[in-house]
């Protein structure tokens, strides 16, 4: 099986369609949603249409929860409120009850799968330390568990000699790490934060046992077009050219 997972879309139709167009030339069987995939973007409602179309398993992030007032947005900074604030006036009905269904955590083929900590998903917390990883790879027990979030792409391994260390490529195969465990974070589609403006996903392929990145190019400019039509903040249109 080669599984496409997904994350943090933030409704960048954009983004998500070049993305889907990427996973048809990788010979993918089945893609999986890690959250997020409303707030900050002008089309949360054809986001959603679209991973419930391709995703068999999507899970909840916080932009989605607090889209549909499971979650407050007293902890979101000034940017994202204004973004949530207008995302739930815009969802659909239907829309809003997909995303209230939606689980924190899930698994397929001993993968964890959580949109951001294993340790109590339901927080929000973020993984931005070798410290937090360390703490997190005592709250999931199968090999290798996949993250998003932080819209920073990253592989973290804990090998057999209990040494943790950043991964430093792009792509890492079970056969060369034996007996190590590894907590992925497969990037953000709609608004990368790595300096490298392209959408990111993650491909896990069960028979080579190999993890890859992929980065694609989509039309930035129409994005924020849209954004600010709708007079999203600033801050938020530019970030997508920087990918910050
Ligand atoms: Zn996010």
């Amino acid at each position: 099986m080669r599984y496409a997972f997904i994350s943090d879309i933030h409704a960048n139709l954009e983004a998500l369609e070049a993305v889907l167009d990427d996973t048809k030339t990788q010979h993918i069987d089945e893609i999986i949603c890690l959250g997020d995939i409303v707030g900050y973007g002008a089309n949360p409602n054809e986001c959603v249409d679209l991973v419930t179309k391709n995703c068999p398993v999507t899970l909840l992030g916080n932009h989605d929860a607090a889209a549909v007032e499971l979650l407050s947005t007293q902890h979101f900074n000034i940017h994202a409120k204004i973004a949530i604030e207008w995302t739930t006036k815009m969802l659909r009905k239907d829309i809003i009850d997909a995303l209230t269904e939606l689980p924190l955590k899930s698994s397929i083929e001993q993968m964890t799968l959580v949109h951001a900590t294993p340790y109590e998903p339901n927080m929000w917390y973020y993984i931005t330390s070798l410290e937090e990883a360390a703490f997190n790879f005592q709250f999931f027990d199968t090999q290798i568990c996949l993250v998003g979030h932080t819209h920073i792409p990253i592989i973290i391994v804990l090998d057999n000699q209990k040494e943790l260390y950043v991964h430093q490529d792009t792509a890492i195969r079970l056969a060369d790490i034996e007996g190590s465990r590894l907590l992925i974070n497969v990037g953000s589609v709609g608004q990368p934060r790595d300096r490298n403006p392209k959408s990111c996903y993650g491909i896990f392929d069960t028979e080579t046992a190999e993890f890859t990145y992929r980065r694609v190019a989509y039309n930035i400019e129409k994005t924020q077009q849209k954004m600010k039509r709708i007079k999203m903040p600033e801050f938020l249109v530019s970030r997508l050219e920087d990918g910050r």
